[in-house]
């Protein structure tokens, strides 16, 4: 079959269980106050004398986070926050941003251009890989994995490097609620070592796949990974998700309600890299990592629940924070599937 039409068609199947799951888990009882109140307290005390896995050192300033910190919020459609343990401390939001510019690209140029131009298959491999540039036709793959993320970056309509950056700061700021702002140096340590992404951005551009300046697409793209984000604004930023588009403390509209549904089903197959499958298996919730630590995972029409710890597993994903909202997906039942054990 021509893999085009398969892509298609995949994702047509797709968005149509996802369109279903969402509105059986819209129609289930909401958690009590006091019930998202105690979840989040059990996850932080459950995980917090866990030191599994290490932090991310190949960006060389993450080595540096304190790796004990450990954060967990929940945040519903209505503005309410439940949270435990280190949810002030800032850190890079690395990768986490990047289904936040891909709603800003579906917002300008409607999903099919990001289904198009940049993909929405899982490559069932690692975030980085410039073996799914060349194995996959859509050579970015999807939005979650680098080589999308930057293509994602260069799709921004913009006129100049300034009003692309500017963009995607405020529309991440708007998703949360909050004047979130570049840590410099977390920008200056990324984009020194940044050879591997040179490398995608390069690649992507050869095959004409990438749809600006590929350093401009490439430092824009660190800058966006480099935004300090709290445990407490990433929860606001999945719960605008949660709130079909607007942020529920602001009441600003950010995204078009039309789009999350696909946004989400991105989440859903995408947002673990190569572990994807494993986590709609155990959790059954989209979310997305960040090599910094964090994650948020979306419950759909009623609230996000957001995680930071900096010790990662091997795909990159935070050990401590997959687990505390592991954790609370399974004992409030909101898994999209069904209701997971814990
Ligand atoms: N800025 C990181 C990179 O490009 C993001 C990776 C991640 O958070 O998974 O490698």
């Amino acid at each position: 079959m021509n893999p085009e039409r398969k892509a298609t068609k995949s994702w047509a199947s797709a968005l149509a269980v996802l369109a279903v799951l969402t509105v059986s888990a819209a129609n289930a009882a909401d958690p009590s106050a006091n019930d998202l109140k105690r979840v989040v307290n059990e996850a932080h005390a459950k995980y917090k004398d866990l030191r599994d896995g290490k932090n991310a050192d190949y960006i060389p300033i993450l080595e540096t986070v304190p790796s004990d910190l450990f954060g967990v919020v929940i945040a519903t459609r209505e503005g309410k926050v439940f949270w435990a343990g280190d949810v002030n401390y800032r850190f890079s939001i690395q990768s986490v941003s990047k289904p936040f510019t891909a709603g800003l690209v579906m917002q300008q140029q409607g999903p099919a251009a990001v289904a198009e131009k940049i993909g929405v298959e899982p490559t069932g491999l690692p975030f980085n890989s410039k073996i799914a540039i060349e194995l996959y036709e859509e050579r970015s793959a999807n939005p979650s994995v680098n080589a999308g993320a930057i293509a994602a970056v260069s799709m921004v309509q913009a006129d100049s490097e300034e009003e692309r950056w500017n963009q995607v700061l405020q529309n991440m700021r708007d998703f949360a609620g909050s004047d979130l702002e570049l840590l410099d140096e977390v920008y200056q340590s990324e984009y020194s070592t940044a050879w591997s992404n040179r490398a995608i951005a390069n690649l992507l551009y050869n095959y004409g796949r990438l749809y600006s300046d590929p350093e401009e697409a490439l430092r824009v793209y660190t800058k966006q990974c480099s935004v300090g984000v709290n445990t407490l604004e990433l929860a606001v930023m999945g719960a605008t998700l949660a709130n079909q588009g607007v942020n529920p403390i602001t009441g600003k509209r950010v995204l078009a309600e039309k789009h999350v549904p696909e946004l989400l089903a991105v989440m859903a197959m995408t947002g673990f890299y190569d572990e994807s499958g494993a986590w709609q298996y155990t959790a059954g919730l989209p979310a997305k990592t960040g090599v910094g630590g964090g994650i948020v995972a979306v419950v759909p029409g009623k609230f996000a629940i957001a995680a930071f710890s900096p010790r990662l597993n091997e795909s990159g994903n935070s050990i401590r924070a997959m687990n505390a909202i592991r954790h609370i997906a399974g004992e409030l039942g909101v898994g999209l599937y069904g209701a997971n054990p814990d």
